[in-house]
Order: structure tokens, then sequence, then C-alpha cells
């Protein structure tokens, strides 16, 4: 099929739909100059991430975690919302009956005005105390000053973000989940996401046997690829503003 048709026939969904989900990953914020983890020119490919995403990692180098974290913090600060984030907000504010599945830990989504945004990966801009838990939000601690930072109680401070090896927080995981299985989602967005983590494919999956049509936008084939409705080989902050164009056409 056409790009163009494809473009049309979902935009056509869209005019009808009552519930809509999306599910997005690093490539949605790629053009916003956050890079991604394993696509082109991604952190991946120039750290190993067992050092500086895993508890293991943090235990054996703390400061060099921390190091890592804010340099990403100040490219992260520096970064807009792109097309993207924007005409997904667009189609959320059309559609109020959505939810925004994010692994990005960039809070962008919120900065373009998305509502019903579900961090199932964390925040970059929350720190939490390794001995007691506690949360700290944006700005509430320094983290530069003294690396690695520790908290008031002595412990060392850590981000509050989701490293290999551990659980995902049982609350989002659980709103997702009711969310897709309740049903009635008519179109569900995979964006900018390699997919590799098996919630993530089998949440589109799971949408898809509820009836929903499922659309894929990302550069690189993914295991979405293989069951989507839609898919569109392109940058997200390309097609995602044609989509909502084409909706309101
Ligand atoms: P990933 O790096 O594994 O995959 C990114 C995907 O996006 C690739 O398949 C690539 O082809 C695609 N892509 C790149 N640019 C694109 C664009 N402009 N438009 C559409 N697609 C594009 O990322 P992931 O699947 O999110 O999983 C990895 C982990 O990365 C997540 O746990 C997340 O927490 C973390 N992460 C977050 C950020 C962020 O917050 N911005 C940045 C890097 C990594």
């Amino acid at each position: 099929m056409e790009k163009g048709s494809e473009i049309s026939e979902v935009a056509e969904s869209l005019r009808t739909a009552h519930k809509l989900l999306f599910i997005t990953g690093a490539g949605i914020s790629a053009e916003s100059g956050i890079p991604t983890f394993r696509g082109k020119d991604g952190y991946w490919r120039q750290h190993n991430p067992m050092e500086l995403a895993s508890p293991e990692g943090f235990a054996q180098d703390p400061a060099l975690v921390w190091e890592w974290y804010n340099e990403r913090k100040a490219i992260i600060r520096r970064a807009q919302p792109n097309a993207g984030h924007l005409a997904i907000a667009q189609l959320q504010a059309a559609i109020p009956n959505t939810l925004l599945a994010t692994q990005n830990v960039d809070g962008l989504h919120q900065t373009a005005g998305s509502k019903q945004v579900v961090e199932i990966h964390g925040s970059i801009w929350q720190t939490c105390c390794t001995r007691e838990g506690t949360l700290f939000l944006r700005d509430a601690v320094d983290t530069e000053t003294e690396v690695p930072p520790k908290c008031k109680c002595g412990a060392l401070l850590r981000p509050n973000v989701v490293w290999f090896g551990e659980a995902l927080p049982v609350e989002p995981i659980t709103h997702i989940t009711e969310f897709i299985l309740a049903g009635g989602i008519d179109i569900a967005f995979a964006i900018g996401t390699s997919a590799l983590f098996a919630y993530i494919s089998g949440w589109a999956w799971e949408a898809k046997e509820q009836g929903a049509r499922v659309v894929e936008i990302n550069l690189d084939p993914s295991p979405i690829s293989t069951f989507a409705d839609f898919i569109f080989r392109d940058k997200a902050g390309t097609v995602l503003p044609q989509i909502y164009q084409a909706m309101q056409a």
C-alpha cells in the first residue's frame, strides 16, 4: 500500500475512534536530540549497559553511573518536544480516552502536553534513596555537585529508573494491563521502540487480540512488525503530524 493511502486509512479510523493506546520508546525523542539506546548512534553502541544501567554496575562504580545520568540529564534539559510528541498530545486532546505508556524517562511527553502518561521505566528527573526509598522530585536534590550524591541519611541516592534485572513498577503496569483488557481500543500505536522487551510487544499483541488495529512507526523492524496492520518506516516527527493533519481534513 502507498504511504499516502496508509496515512489516509489510519486518519479515517481515527475519526471514528473512541479509545487509543500509545506505546512509545526512545525513537520518539531522537528528533529532539536525545540518543536512543540501540539504534544508529545509540548509547549501547558506545557503552556497556551492564556497567551503566544495572544494580551491579551501580554497586561497583556509582560515580561512573551518576556521571552518565548527569550527562543525559544535561542533554534532556536542553531538549524540546518535537513534532511527534506534539502530534500525540493533539491526538490525545481529540480522543481523550487514551493511555500513553512510555519507556522514556525524559518527561518530554508531559512537556508537550500529553495527559495519562504512564512512565513504565521511571523518570530521570526523580531521585531516590537507596536505603529508605524516599523519592525526590525534579530539582529537589542536587545530583551534580557531589558525585555520587548522597541522601541526608548518608546512603547513596540513585536515579528513579528501572535498570536491567529490576522489576517493573507494579501500579503502572496494572493500570496499562487493565486499560488493554477492558477492550475497546480502536488503534494501538507503537512508536520508536525496538520492542525487545516481551511486555512491550505483548501489550500491542493483546490490544490487537481485543480488536485494535496496530500501527507501528519505527525506523527499523521490531517484533511488532510481524503483526502490525500498518507499518511506517519513517520518522515519528514526520508521520504523526501527517496522520493528525489528515484526520482534521
Ligand atoms: P531503543 O533504543 O531500543 O530503540 C529505539 C527505536 O527507535 C529503534 O528501533 C529505532 O529504529 C527507532 N527510531 C529511532 N529514531 C526514530 C525516529 N525519529 N522515529 C521513529 N523511530 C525511530 O529504545 P526503546 O525501545 O525505548 O528501549 C530501550 C530503553 O531505552 C527503554 O528502557 C528506555 O527507558 C530507554 N531510553 C530512554 C530514552 C529517553 O527517555 N529519551 C533515551 C534512550 C533510552
